[in-house]
């Protein structure tokens, strides 16, 4: 809750201000009028909370943090926790951050975090060659694939590469078996060394690229259909019970502001606003992305796939 307000002040959210969560997952932020995330579901390398994604009566998308499907200027705000660092082509998401909002938030793991926890959830399998190998391909248990340092408008990305990961197998464990360091109790004491964080404005945000990464590690996952329809439709399922308390809390600090979700949506590819139809969303330049139980999948891998979600009989609408 400290935290919560830390952002909320930080940021200067207003009443009636329009507030994005990007990659909400399954700790969306409370102030968000609206969620967007590409995983709805637990996917190894995507996720270590093993949970789902969390909905609940908050407008829900899927969409990819890189191509958001929303139209220039549609949000005051823009929160996006622990996801910079996934992310395979980082300049693409700072350019849609920048077209669809004012101002926001981003967090990330910080360098020491990175160096020495190396986003592994099984220590013990730290040097185990295929997890090394894993690893410089930007496929750890946690995905990350960049180092992030913020310094106020400016983010610094640096590639995790191989000797990036030697000095962690080798720091990390070094400084874990050989000092009385316990994480926790650490970043108690040091909270600016668990994350990074940037509170941005459009106008002043940078980035830049100090290492990159290999072309390889550019490219997106392969996402399938017929798994994100499945998720999708569970979440709709679990969206009717409406009892989180991440929903209470969003209706306790959200303005009530009325807003028209379709005129915010908009395509992913080229940008412009979607037509609105019961079971497909409609670009008139791209074509037609599948709407599942009021969830858009508004991503391009799934321009025109409509109508294999018909054939599978995995599509349903209420
Ligand atoms: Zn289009």
């Amino acid at each position: 809750m400290k935290k919560f307000k830390r952002i909320m002040s930080g940021l200067k959210i207003r009443n009636d201000d329009l507030v994005l969560g990007i990659g909400s997952g399954d700790n969306p932020f409370a102030r968000a009028d609206v969620l967007v995330d590409k995983f709805p579901m637990v996917v190894g390398r995507h996720r270590t909370s093993l949970m789902a994604a969390r909905v609940d009566e908050r407008p829900f998308i899927i969409g990819d943090a890189q191509a958001l499907p929303f139209v220039d200027d549609a949000f005051d705000a823009i929160i996006s926790r622990h996801i910079l660092e996934h992310l395979p082509r980082p300049e693409e998401f700072i350019a849609d951050i920048k077209r669809t909002g004012k101002r926001g938030y981003i967090t990330t793991p910080s360098p020491f975090t990175e160096l020495i926890h190396g986003g592994f959830v099984d220590e013990e399998k730290a040097f185990a060659p295929e997890v090394i190998e894993a690893l410089h391909h930007g496929k750890g248990i946690e995905g990350h694939k960049w180092l992030v340092l913020g310094l106020d408008n400016h983010i610094y990305l640096t590639a995790k590469s191989q000797a990036l990961y030697g000095v962690y197998l080798m720091f990390g464990s070094f400084i874990k078996k050989n000092t009385e360091y316990v994480r926790d109790t650490f970043f108690d004491a040091h909270p600016r060394w668990r994350e990074t964080e940037i509170f941005w404005d459009r106008d002043k945000l940078q980035m830049s690229v100090v290492e990159d990464i290999t072309p390889e590690a550019k490219e997106d996952d392969p996402i399938d259909l017929a798994e994100i329809v499945k998720s999708c439709r569970a979440l709709a399922e679990g969206r009717e019970q409406r009892t989180s308390w991440k929903g209470k809390l969003w209706r306790k600090v959200s303005s009530g502001r009325e807003f028209e979700l379709a005129k915010l949506l908009a395509c992913p590819q080229c940008k412009q606003p979607l037509r609105i139809g019961e079971y497909v969303m409609t670009c008139q330049k791209c074509g037609e992305y599948p709407v599942v139980n009021d969830i858009p999948l508004l991503l391009k891998e799934f321009l025109n796939k409509a109508g294999e979600i018909h054939a599978d009989k995995l599509y349903h609408h209420n």
